[in-house]
């Protein structure tokens, strides 16, 4: 009823844009809402195949660990998801994930410092561990800082490997185990965290510097209990909410690969982000971040994101709505 007091309806944010299919689409007249292209920000293709999303609302996911010349390959294949990636972990001789059962042969290099690595006519250890992954094509590098599971990388070596990609102009992400790992991490200037961290609490200053930095934090709340109320879980969810509130720039993930879910978009992460206060537009953004490349290496824009009916007028309904997304033409798409 016009003028009554009924659901405002949910502020989408700017990209969002109200949508019919043309006559020459799949189900012509269908109206909906058109969104920038979903990208999964933390997925391992070597756990689920370099198939199992291709018929998935997501465009891009973020390969944030396996195989660097098999990941390397199934990034150069056509078609979506269109797939960036970090190539394999780096960590300290032994660390985490070496030896893990789902790690592949080839997924966890090993940076050894050798003594008298900071001779300055050789590259150092960190360096060309670096250099690997991006000439295979790594637009993002992945360090894996995890006291509980073993040796971390020392802070000099961690630096090098930040200024190594930062020279390159590639960002750096973290997995985050254990404490005082993130605190490690910002001081190093990692760029990331691959996983909201879950095993300690963040201070408000802790965080504020985070963000003052401009830190990413993929949120990967599912997986710290997969739905069970853990520890784990309450001490991510209280993070995430405070980096969010403090400015933080988030981006939906979920460790895609790391236990049962389903094969798209999770709808229980999403709910998660909502717990965690992020409105509809904060939600959505985090969806559609280009992160880790520029918005224009995103796609060629002939694909979109179509989700049909109407928009939802709750926060609760959110997560279903978008979950029932699907790739569309984006030609096939009129505005109205
Ligand atoms: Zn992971």
């Amino acid at each position: 009823m016009a003028g009554s007091l009924g659901h405002a309806p949910l502020d989408l944010g700017p990209g969002a844009l109200r949508v019919r299919r043309s006559m020459s689409a799949e189900r012509p007249g269908e109206t909906g809402t058109m969104l920038p292209p979903l990208i999964d920000h933390h997925v391992h293709l070597m756990l689920v195949g370099p198939d199992a999303l291709r018929d998935t609302a997501l465009a891009g996911v973020v390969d944030l660990g396996g195989p660097l010349d098999t990941i390397a390959a199934y990034a150069r294949r056509d078609g979506v998801p269109r797939v960036a990636f970090a190539g394999s972990f780096l960590t300290a001789p032994g660390g985490y994930p070496v030896d893990r059962p789902w790690a592949s042969p080839g997924s966890a290099r090993e940076i050894v410092v050798e003594a008298g690595d900071d001779r300055a006519a050789l590259p150092t250890a960190a360096e060309t561990a670096v250099a690997e992954q991006l000439a295979f094509g790594a637009s993002v590098i992945k360090v894996a800082l995890n006291r509980a599971a073993g040796p971390v990388l020392d802070a000099a070596t961690l630096a090098a490997v930040v200024a190594s990609a930062h020279a390159a102009g590639v960002p750096v992400v973290a997995h985050v185990e254990g404490d005082g790992m993130s605190q490690l991490a910002i001081d190093a200037g990692v760029d990331a965290f691959a996983h909201t961290p879950f095993t300690e609490r963040l201070d408000d200053d802790l965080i504020a510097r985070a963000v003052a930095a401009g830190q990413c934090w993929i949120s990967t709340l599912f997986v710290a209990g997969y739905g069970e109320p853990t520890p784990e879980a309450a001490i991510a969810l209280d993070n995430l909410g405070r980096f969010h509130a403090a400015g933080g720039r988030v981006l939906y993930g979920t460790d895609l690969g790391n236990g049962e879910q389903p094969l798209g978009v999770n709808p229980a992460e999403l709910a998660l982000l909502v717990r965690a206060g992020l409105g509809a537009s904060a939600v959505i953004a985090s969806l559609t971040d280009p992160w880790p490349v520029g918005v224009d290496e995103v796609g060629d824009g002939a694909v979109a994101t179509f989700v049909p009916g109407e928009p939802p007028a709750s926060l609760d309904a959110l997560p279903d709505w978008l979950a029932a997304a699907g790739l569309s033409p984006a030609e096939d798409l009129q505005q109205y």
